[in-house]
């Protein structure tokens, strides 16, 4: 009896035909390569079958199987009835195992509110660095090449140029990213050198890019002067030798001491360094070219005052604060960026065309701060008024239905957004978030099926609740969120 039901289960599962045929599933041929269908419908029918005929299979079929307490046979054959192979739950299976092998980089929607996350990308571009990009991509370009002359040109000329106007820089060099400048500085500056860095200042910055760590890449022999909360002028001055190379300083981006401190200001490292003629670097990691102080903000080291002091050599991220695609720029006194720019290293850490494009109009915008402070996102999240967040939270929360409502308390409550990126360490930005807490779905579980959306949506999770930061959530993706949690406490009543 038993054996005959799990024969007449096995028999009524559709074949690979059937199913690549059906209407719900033949749309997913129109969407992934057609053989890639047929194996995820494979894969899921063999799953099924599996998890029919052996002890574990089922907990990996479906999750919320009541596990019924009778014994072996009597168990599997009860939990198969309650397998569903309608051609929709089908569907959903094959689409999710396509979904999951095919799913490269997508938009996401950042409600974590860390505005430069990396793991999404830090910073979106603004209109102008898309169109740019748009421009350029399906032809031709003038990459390298002089219009006026029909001459080779120089690819970064034109950003060497806009760095100059917005930073007060002599010249500059772009490449890859930010780790790529400090490598290349210290190649060309410090190669079998010493180089003199506080203690303080050796930072881990994260994706395993540890200070000591590309010094020793760059060739550079590190000498640590000072502790780790304090280190003075004299400190510098007594460990210079015939064999120092360089003087550097590390930005401490993603932590702060506090307390009994002291650091030596640029300044004072470039009137050293001009007295011994020892070139100085500032390493300054997120690189903010404008005063974020004076907008109330806590202050970040800027490019233009580092400039300013005199520094010899000045390297930041293009895609943190500055809100441009992945690079790093170098700037500072022509007859250090002169060296850097003869050096091997430079052609194979030089960017692309689209890197350029996209470089070359985000900058522009910085030429005149307020346009910096109007388009450029990264910047515009960070002084979004409260209340124009607070707007997108109660917009949210009327368009959610009440029947998803039911299921659910979401409110409106008081947060703090981070910059993220580097910047601004333990300061964060008072925001309004969404909770959201259901007895029905966990909030990990909660948070998992928003992240399954498409796009995926990355929330916070805490204290047992997920909460969504509307400050990185743009105006037009509210929507988007609250179809996703319709959807997500719709489906199947939320089983
Ligand atoms: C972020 C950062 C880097 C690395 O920059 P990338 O552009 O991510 O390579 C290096 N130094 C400091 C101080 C940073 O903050």
């Amino acid at each position: 009896m038993c054996r005959n039901m799990q024969k007449d289960i096995l028999r009524s599962i559709p074949s690979v035909n059937e199913l690549l045929e059906s209407p719900e599933i033949s749309k997913l041929t129109g969407i992934y390569p057609r053989q890639l269908v047929v194996d995820a419908i494979r894969a899921v029918l063999e799953d099924i079958r599996q998890s029919l005929t052996n002890e574990k299979g089922m907990s990996r079929f479906d999750s919320n199987q009541k596990s019924l307490p009778c014994e072996g046979g009597v168990k599997k054959i009860v939990e198969a009835q309650a397998i569903d192979l309608s051609p929709q739950k089908l569907y959903h299976r094959v689409q999710q195992s396509l979904q999951q092998k095919f799913c490269g980089i997508e938009h996401a929607i950042n409600a974590t509110g860390i505005i430069l996350h990396t793991g999404l990308g830090r910073t979106p571009l603004t209109d102008e660095a898309a169109n740019q990009i748009q421009n350029i991509l399906k032809s031709f370009c003038t990459l390298e090449i002089e219009k006026l002359t029909g001459r080779r040109g120089i690819r970064y000329h034109h950003i060497e140029q806009l760095v100059s106007m917005i930073t007060g820089a002599e010249s500059a060099l772009v490449v890859n990213n930010n780790a790529a400048a400090v490598l290349l500085a210290l190649d060309t500056l410090a190669r079998g050198k010493e180089v003199i860095i506080s203690r303080s200042q050796l930072v881990e910055i994260g994706g395993s890019f540890r200070m000591p760590d590309v010094m020793s890449k760059g060739g550079a022999i590190l000498v640590e002067v000072g502790t780790t909360n304090k280190t003075y002028l004299d400190d510098y001055r007594n460990a210079i030798t015939e064999h120092t190379g360089l003087i550097l300083k590390v930005h401490q981006s993603n932590f702060k001491i506090v307390g009994f401190t002291e650091t030596v200001v640029l300044k004072d490292l470039v009137s050293l360094g001009k007295e011994r003629n020892i070139p100085v670097m500032y390493d300054l990691g997120s690189g903010a070219l404008i005063d974020l102080e004076k907008f109330g903000l806590p202050h970040e080291p800027t490019v233009q005052e580092s400039i300013k002091a005199g520094v010899d050599i000045v390297t930041f991220s293009t895609d943190k604060l500055m809100g441009g695609p992945q690079g790093g720029i170098i700037a500072g006194k022509k007859k250090w960026v002169d060296l850097l720019k003869k050096n091997p290293l430079t052609r194979a850490l030089r960017v692309g065309k689209l890197t350029i494009a996209a470089l070359e109009a985000t900058l522009k915008l910085y030429l005149e701060e307020d346009l910096a402070i109007k388009k450029i996102p990264a910047l515009t999240m960070i002084f979004a008024p409260l209340e124009a967040i607070e707007e997108r939270c109660k917009r949210l929360i009327s368009n959610v239905t009440p029947e998803t409502k039911a299921f659910m308390s979401i409110s409106t409550v008081d947060g703090l957004s981070e910059m993220g990126g580097g910047s601004l360490p333990g300061e964060g930005i008072p925001t309004k978030l969404i909770s959201l807490y259901s007895e029905k779905i966990p909030a990990e579980e909660l948070a998992a099926r928003l992240r399954g959306n498409t796009p995926p949506i990355f929330a916070r999770i805490e204290q047992g609740r997920v909460l969504l930061d509307m400050r990185t959530v743009y105006d037009d993706e509210v929507d988007t969120i609250v179809a996703a949690l319709e959807k997500i406490f719709s489906q199947g009543k939320v089983n």
